[in-house]
């Protein structure tokens, strides 16, 4: 039922500040970018910043990176590849896609309907 359809993701790719992105336990060890999952953390890896738009909130109002649930486990990061590519160049990674998110409210209202 997971599918991925990452080429309807926008990311946010504003100049990144000193916030660093989280990510939720979904979503926890997996690439920013190419969505690669890690079983662990490598020191070829880096940590995901954030732009101030997106990293400035108040502590406890964190969301994940890729899916923006508020209920957050861990520090997002490039995987070694996208670190070699460069790809944290590129600004913001954080996922602007609305569609996607509203998506996943309605699939979670559904869920916690009454059958
Ligand atoms: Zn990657
Ligand atoms: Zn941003
Ligand atoms: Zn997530």
């Amino acid at each position: 039922m997971l599918r991925h359809a990452r080429d309807d993701l926008q990311m946010c790719r504003k100049r990144t500040g000193m916030a660093v992105g989280y990510v939720c336990n979904q979503h926890e060890g997996r690439c920013v970018v190419c969505d690669l999952q890690c079983d662990e953390i490598l020191p070829t890896m880096r940590e995901v910043h954030l732009c101030d738009d997106c990293g400035l909130v108040a502590e406890g109002q964190e969301t994940c990176v890729m899916c923006g649930t508020e209920r957050i486990s861990e520090l997002a990061y490039y995987c070694s590849h996208c670190v070699a590519l460069g790809k944290e160049a590129d600004g913001c990674p954080r996922v602007m896609n609305k569609t996607k998110q509203q998506r996943l409210a309605v699939l979670r209202a559904a869920a916690a309907a009454p059958k």
